[in-house]
């Protein structure tokens, strides 16, 4: 078996990271090139803040490469991962990029809507996937890797009144990594979620509440919001090697939530 503890191998290895020029996924591209390996920050937007976060690993003595890709998008998908391969091989994949859409109870919620929250949530995810797969898979000649989704733990409380669309992508998600931990186990690839709680990034205010996490940290089990650098702890375990006989499992990054 390939030792992947041995820091040299690391460094030939690539983890793609979708939606990583920000919040949970910029932290997850830090971390994961502070361990060593090659890290892809795929974009969709905010070329800049991308860019920056690739010059700010290569300067403290990482690797990574930024790669702009609609994930909701097949052949952007394709583009994304055979660019991806030009930097090395695939180890891992992290599907990360995700919409949150403004506060919602069902009688406001609209087909167009929908569709483009599952398009991004859900069908990006099973399209990175399906490129990661066929890469690592030792069915097509690969060494083996692992999946890591973000999900939520809305996907288990619902979030009615606020988020119920959202929280059904994220359901989708679970079922997702339940379902193909099983399919690939024996093609060596691992597949487990992560499930923030209420995390300080900029998704909350895109979704329509900026001050979301300081209204609802206080109420948590723990009191307080999550930062970003604690989900990315739970997404790096779940990655590395030490997690060797982990699959179809989820983590909870939701201060008791
Ligand atoms: P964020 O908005 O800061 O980051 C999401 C990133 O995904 C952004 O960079 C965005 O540009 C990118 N993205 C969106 N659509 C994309 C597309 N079609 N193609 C490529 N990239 C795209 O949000 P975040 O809080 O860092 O969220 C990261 C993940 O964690 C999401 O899946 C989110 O649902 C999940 N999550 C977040 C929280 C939280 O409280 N912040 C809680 C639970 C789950």
């Amino acid at each position: 078996m390939t030792d992947r503890l041995n820091k040299a191998a690391i460094s030939e290895q690539v983890i793609i990271i979708t939606g990583a020029s920000r919040g949970i996924g910029a932290a997850c591209a830090r971390l994961i090139a502070d361990r060593g390996y090659r890290v892809v920050v795929n974009y969709r937007q905010q070329a800049d803040k991308a860019l920056q976060l690739v010059d700010q690993i290569i300067h403290r003595g990482g690797q990574a490469k930024a790669i702009c890709a609609d994930v909701a998008n097949e052949a952007e998908v394709e583009t994304l991962f055979q660019q991806a391969d030009q930097f090395g091989k695939l180890y891992g994949l992290v599907n990360n990029a995700g919409i949150l859409d403004r506060q919602a109870r069902l009688d406001e919620l609209d087909a167009a809507r929908l569709q483009r929250l599952f398009q991004v949530n859900v069908v990006g995810s099973f399209l990175c996937a399906k490129q990661a797969v066929k890469r690592m898979s030792t069915r097509y000649g690969g060494e083996g890797g692992a999946i890591v989704n973000l999900s939520s733990v809305a996907a288990r409380l619902g979030a009615p009144g606020e988020y119920i669309d959202y929280a059904a992508t994220k359901g989708a998600i679970d079922t997702m990594t339940l379902g193909l931990s099983k399919e690939v186990a024996a093609e060596g690839i691992r597949v487990n979620a992560v499930r923030p709680g209420i995390i300080y990034t900029d998704i909350h205010a895109d979704g329509g509440e900026p001050g979301r996490v300081d209204r609802l940290g206080p109420s948590l089990p723990m009191q307080r919001g999550g930062r970003p650098e604690e989900v990315a702890e739970a997404v790096l375990w779940l990655l590395s090697e030490q997690a060797s006989y982990i699959t179809g499992n989820f983590i909870d990054a939701a201060g008791g939530r």
